[in-house]
């Protein structure tokens, strides 16, 4: 399987994107490459596998990129975070802070059952705002969350510490 360095130069650095002074990271070339979305996959699984989750919770649009495949690996089932109004059902919402104003996602009441151990996922950590966001909707609908687990975290804006007390695992890291 494909190394950690050959994995990270398939994420390119795009600068001044979505605006000027922001380094976006590129995830995409993972994702079109055979052996580089396998061992995101893969990667993504071996690290959460002790934790053994029933439930992989990811919000859109690009936590549903990695978290089903890795949920299917797992032997787990996948839950959607939605943005507002677009869940039929009952469901459970937080509001959670970005950097200009709110946002809120929404999961469906039922698809996480009291005790659930639920494992968190997003494609990148960065502020920790939308990971925590998902921490709070397993907790507000009764479930456990078992761990954390990221394709790239950008170690220097500190976003594990807004996760305190959950582990937190990332396959690639920029410092
Ligand atoms: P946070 O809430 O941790 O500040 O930001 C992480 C969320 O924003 C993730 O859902 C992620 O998809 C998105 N995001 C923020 N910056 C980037 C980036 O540079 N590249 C990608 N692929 N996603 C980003």
């Amino acid at each position: 399987t494909m190394s950690t360095t050959d994995l990270r130069a398939l994420i390119r650095d795009v600068p001044d994107f979505p605006k000027p002074g922001v380094g976006f990271r590129d995830i995409t070339p993972v994702l079109a490459s055979p052996e580089g979305f396998h061992a995101a996959v893969s990667g993504l699984t071996e690290l959460s596998r002790e934790y053994r989750p029933d439930h992989v919770i990811a919000a859109e649009a690009r936590g549903f990129l990695f978290g089903p495949a890795v949920a299917a690996e797992l032997g787990a089932g996948f839950v959607l975070a939605r943005k507002p109004g677009k869940l039929p059902r009952e469901t459970v919402s937080v509001e959670y802070s970005l950097e200009y104003g709110v946002d809120r996602l929404e999961v469906h009441t039922e698809a996480i059952g009291p005790g659930a151990r639920v494992l968190v996922h997003d494609d990148l950590l960065a502020t920790g705002g939308t990971a925590r966001a998902l921490c709070e909707l397993v907790e507000a609908a009764g479930g456990e969350v078992v761990a954390c687990a990221f394709l790239l975290e950008l170690a220097f804006l500190d976003g594990r510490e807004r996760l305190a007390g959950r582990p937190v695992h990332a396959l690639l890291r920029d410092d």
